[in-house]
């Protein structure tokens, strides 16, 4: 029996997409061979690969000047990525300025990261009321390299409400927990990354789309295996790329196509959040600690109203267990900030929120 995973990453998958795999295991496309098994450069590979960035191009209508890569080392290798390429010295200590904004634990990450290479201004942050809001956006000085956000704060369940207007300064977004979970601009970005295993596909490839401009800025002393230019101009197969996570990705996004693409996702996303929002606002005893405005529609946190640690502890503690028995799993709060939450990426199905919510009720009563 499957299960309703709330897990926030690696996250669940569409069922169909893990079925076709599962049809296509042993011998994919009449090869006789498992895509695991190819050779990134040979004829059997070479389709699945242009499949995959083709229907990202088209779903998420990626201008032409930018380049798509595939690479490994997670949204997390992207926090040094970013600052080398962009805004690191001819020497290191010599970065040149980049901007960030300070929205919870992956941003404060990308920041001690950044630090090591940029001279990293924090121009704002949400720190001062745990995360649960947005600041505003301020301007950065005109000779910043580059200003950073976080679009969907998986930890915190925050999202920006709207994109920050940076001027000539390219904007860089980690989207690892949002890619495809509603229409998103590529344009008014320089960088976008992901890691995929939110929403995109299974843990080991990260997804990069980045304006052709940006590319062949970082000085000498970059490891070869850190410069965008590298998989740019081998178009992602400098080295082995990950091959089965592509072609995984490639299912996905045909999944997503099938279901009439990112608009019609986005109209399920709101629904799915706007049930379980509502029912957190009117229950007596959960609710949400973000402002309303900047709710997250994949990843929901919640919490017990009762103010006594000691029991809350263990309605938390009650909570998981018996959750996980009715086969609602992966309900545990990040274990730095406690609690509950929802992670529903693009492939938890309106049924499983609802499951959720009725044995909420029922938990309640
Ligand atoms: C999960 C996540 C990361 C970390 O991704 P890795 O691929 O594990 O490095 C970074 N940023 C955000 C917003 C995330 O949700």
């Amino acid at each position: 029996m499957r299960v309703y995973n709330f897990s926030p990453g690696p996250s669940a998958l569409p069922l169909p997409v893990l079925e076709k795999a599962a049809a296509e295991m042993t011998d994919a496309y009449g090869t006789g061979q498992s895509v695991m098994e190819m050779s990134h450069r040979s004829k059997d590979f070479k389709p699945i690969f242009e499949k995959t960035e083709s229907l990202l191009r088209e779903i998420m209508g990626i201008p032409a000047n930018y380049k798509v890569l595939f690479l490994q080392g997670g949204a997390s290798l992207q926090f040094a990525m970013v600052p080398l390429n962009l805004a690191a010295g001819d020497k290191p200590g010599q970065g040149k300025k980049a901007a960030y904004i300070d929205t919870g634990i992956w941003s404060d990450k990308a920041i001690k990261e950044g630090s090591k290479y940029a001279d990293v201004q924090v121009l704002a942050s949400s720190k001062d009321k745990a995360y649960t809001y947005i600041p505003d956006a301020p301007a950065a000085s005109p000779d910043t390299a580059y200003y950073h956000i976080t679009l969907n704060n998986t930890i915190v369940g925050t999202r920006w409400d709207k994109i920050p207007d940076t001027a000539s300064i390219p904007l860089v977004s980690d989207i690892s927990s949002c890619i495809l979970s509603e229409p998103l601009d590529v344009s008014k970005f320089g960088i976008l990354y992901a890691g995929a295993q939110k929403n995109l596909g299974p843990a080991g490839a990260t997804v990069v789309i980045i304006r052709e401009d940006l590319i062949g800025k970082a000085p000498d002393w970059t490891p070869i295996m850190l410069k965008y230019d590298t998989h740019s101009s081998e178009g992602s197969m400098y080295n082995t790329p990950p091959c089965y996570g592509i072609y995984m990705i490639g299912l996905v996004l045909e999944w997503i196509k099938n279901c009439g693409g990112v608009t019609a996702i986005a109209k399920l996303n709101q629904e799915k959040a706007a049930l379980f929002y509502n029912y957190l606002d009117s229950s007596k005893m959960f609710s949400s600690p973000v402002v309303k405005q900047f709710r997250s529609l994949m990843n929901i946190p919640f919490i017990f109203k009762e103010q006594d640690e000691t029991k809350k502890a263990e309605l938390e503690t009650r909570f998981i267990k018996e959750a996980a028995s009715a086969g609602l799993l992966n309900l545990a709060g990040h274990r730095l900030v406690g609690g509950m939450r929802a992670s529903i990426y693009n492939a938890m199905p309106i049924d499983g929120v609802k499951a959720l919510i009725s044995f909420m009720e029922k938990f309640e009563s």
